[in-house]
């Protein structure tokens, strides 16, 4: 077996059955990629627009393509037609272009709106507030191309086990009260995307339902995004 096989098999063991493992493709060739096809693997995950739109026009198109990075309104549309989920969403006006770009291709895209967790001030990411402002606002509901279907979180990069699980718990509390209380068609939370090679094991027992794992698949990135 190839070693991007096997670390997927290994990974796939080691998450239960309930959490969705995105392999985060980002900076690998199309022949990494293939590999974990081969493996059984269909869900993708990149962080630029461009490399994800000349992936997916050379590879099987039963693959799930998962936008993961800071997103510019500008590129939305080179991926309107394919993308599976969005997880990077941290403006209204973003959801506001992708609703647009959507609807072009007759479409709904789901999307998951990232919050801010980590202490560090250079993540991306929306506060509890501005997210509850979002989700309960009446303009959501005129966007009948997108569906928020969840929430993003990364964390601090930190080896404090004890600052990440307060992190990834904090949002998790967030998402449970949100999903009690946030029913429109625009908006049906379901998702939590937490965790990646370093802390997707924390992450999923705080909650995570979806992890985000790159290195521990394909090995370290040569260069970094
Ligand atoms: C690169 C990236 C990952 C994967 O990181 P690894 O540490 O390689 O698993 C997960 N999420 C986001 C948003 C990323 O940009």
């Amino acid at each position: 077996m190839s070693t991007i096989a096997n670390n997927l098999v290994k990974i796939q063991q080691s998450i239960p059955d309930n959490v969705t493992l995105v392999a985060v493709s980002k900076t690998k060739p199309v022949e990494d990629l293939q590999e974990a096809y081969n493996a059984g693997q269909r869900i993708f995950g990149e962080n630029k627009i461009q490399e994800m739109v000349e992936k997916y026009d050379v590879l099987p198109k039963d693959i799930k393509w998962h936008m993961i990075g800071h997103l510019q309104s500008n590129k939305v549309k080179y991926m309107a037609h394919f993308v599976d989920l969005i997880h990077g969403v941290d403006k209204f006006s973003t959801l506001k272009e992708i609703n647009k770009q959507a609807k072009k291709h007759n479409r709904v895209i789901n999307c998951l709106l990232q919050a801010k967790i980590a202490k560090e001030d250079t993540k991306f990411g929306l506060s509890f507030n501005d997210i509850e402002g979002i989700l309960s606002s009446e303009e959501i509901k005129e966007l009948e191309n997108i569906k928020v279907v969840g929430f993003m979180g990364m964390a601090t990069f930190t080896e404090n086990q004890q600052q990440l699980q307060e992190e990834f718990l904090s949002l998790k509390n967030f998402f449970d009260a949100q999903k009690l209380d946030t029913n429109t068609t625009s908006c049906n939370l379901d998702i939590l995307s937490m965790g990646m090679s370093g802390d997707y094991l924390l992450a999923i027992e705080n909650g995570s339902t979806m992890v985000r794992v790159g290195s521990s698949i394909f090995g370290h990135r040569n260069y970094n995004y």
